[in-house]
């Protein structure tokens, strides 16, 4: 893939930052499973929490596809922060680019750009970072049924209560970018709603222990609405555009992959250095014994595959997709989730027992790489699902 010159230009900071301070730090937040709150003063530092508000509200006007290069250039260093800086990074990318896209009538455009400005204006000047709570624990983060945390409408805005399981970010975030189903006698996916919550609103609480396989620096706790008043500029969105926007620009699921693209390629680094006695404490040599030869050649290639497909996907990104584009995101994602993980396995493998103690990073590689094939709303399990019916079945379509 062919960079632009600025997308070249923010590539090469996220690596920098990654490669010269996230990477020292990783390892502490990983045991510690606290949250990287030095990483995001070093990601506001450098612009990068304003990455994709638009330029007019003055932030950095990245499209979908340059973040997703950044996110998998900073998921090569630290996957933790890689993966909340993309809950966060949504909270602008949905608002804004995407949001661009979709149909709204004068009076919800209008109402769109003065909620939006109040919300762009508190990333780019106060530093805000947003967290993007959706997982309930049943079937409506997989997209099958509307959320359970509900938003009343009351005099001058909402009252939401509700239980988000996965929230990223929690008691890290200044605002929590919250799904939930307008409260009317019927709950509808249409009635979704995207509001901006923030952390001191009284009524938000966070619970529960965090203490998880991998991703531990996401501080994923539970985050609790008890009769929480937003007022109605807390829209991210106006009503009923939420779901226009996940029936018309699929690839807004896919803005998790890129975290672990950056897994992928950092496992096959390590194989790399390791194997040419280049790993600190690790001097030996391997590189001379062709079994090692032929392991990190499959590595590459299925690196290759891997990333070929990344750059594909998300340069077609866009509003009404094509049938094979969807389908060919949902491959997207199965291959880079499920890849990311495999080549970490094969990356302990190849490069044996030491590599795999906890003062090198191989095994925080392999843990991390294991949650991507985990994240709804397009799990490994749901890609094959949605994949195997749409390849079979035209919408409609029944056999019987
Ligand atoms: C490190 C980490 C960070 C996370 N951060 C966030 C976050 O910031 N915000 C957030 O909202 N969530 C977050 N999540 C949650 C994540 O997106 C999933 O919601 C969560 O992992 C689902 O766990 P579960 O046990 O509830 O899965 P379940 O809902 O029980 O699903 C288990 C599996 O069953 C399948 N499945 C689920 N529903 C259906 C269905 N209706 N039909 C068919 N198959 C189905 C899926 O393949 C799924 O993997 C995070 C998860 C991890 C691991």
């Amino acid at each position: 893939m062919t960079l632009g010159e600025k997308q070249a230009a923010l590539v090469a900071l996220a690596g920098k930052l990654g490669r010269e301070r996230f990477a020292l730090r990783a390892d502490t937040y990983d045991r510690e499973a606290s949250f990287p709150f030095e990483n995001y003063a070093d990601l506001r530092a450098a612009g990068l929490t304003a990455l994709c508000v638009p330029e007019r509200h003055g932030g950095g006007g990245a499209d979908f596809a340059t973040y997703c290069l950044v996110s998998a250039e900073l998921g090569r260093y630290c996957g933790s922060t890689a993966l909340t800086f993309n809950m966060h990074v949504c909270s602008t990318l949905w608002t804004g680019a995407l949001a661009d896209d979709l149909d709204m009538t004068p009076a919800e455009r209008e109402r769109h750009e003065r909620h939006r400005a109040e919300h762009y204006r508190r990333i780019v000047a106060e530093g805000a970072i947003y967290a993007q709570p959706f997982s309930e624990g049943g079937a409506a983060a997989a997209g099958k049924a509307p959320f359970g945390s509900v938003a009343r409408r009351v005099a001058g805005g909402y009252l939401l209560n509700g239980k988000k399981i996965f929230a990223s970010l929690s008691g890290a975030a200044d605002y929590y970018g919250v799904l939930c189903t307008e409260e009317k006698p019927v709950l509808s996916q249409r009635d979704t709603l995207y509001l901006g919550v923030p952390a001191a609103a009284e009524g938000v609480s966070i619970a529960g222990d965090w203490d998880p396989l991998g991703m531990r620096g996401t501080v994923s706790r539970t985050l609790l609405l008890r009769d929480v008043f937003v007022p109605e500029t807390a829209e991210l969105m106006p009503p009923g555009i939420y779901y226009q926007a996940a029936s018309r620009w699929p690839h807004m699921f896919l803005t998790l992959a890129p975290t672990y693209m950056g897994i992928a390629q950092a496992a096959y680094d390590f194989t790399v250095s390791y194997l040419r006695g280049e790993v600190p404490g690790v001097p030996t040599k391997r590189r001379m014994y062709p079994t090692k030869q032929i392991a990190v050649a499959e590595m590459f290639v299925r690196l290759q595959q891997t990333r070929a497909l990344f750059e594909r996907v998300i340069a077609e990104a866009r509003i009404d997709p094509s049938k094979e584009e969807r389908l060919r995101a949902y491959a997207a994602q199965y291959t880079i989730m499920e890849g990311s993980n495999e080549l970490c396995r094969l990356a302990i493998r190849t490069c044996g027992g030491q590599a795999m103690l906890r003062s090198l990073p191989l095994e925080r590689l392999y843990r991390d790489s294991r949650c991507g094939s985990l994240m709804l709303p397009w799990t490994a399990e749901l890609c094959l699902d949605r994949l195997g019916r749409e390849t079979l079945y035209e919408p409609g379509e029944t056999d019987g």
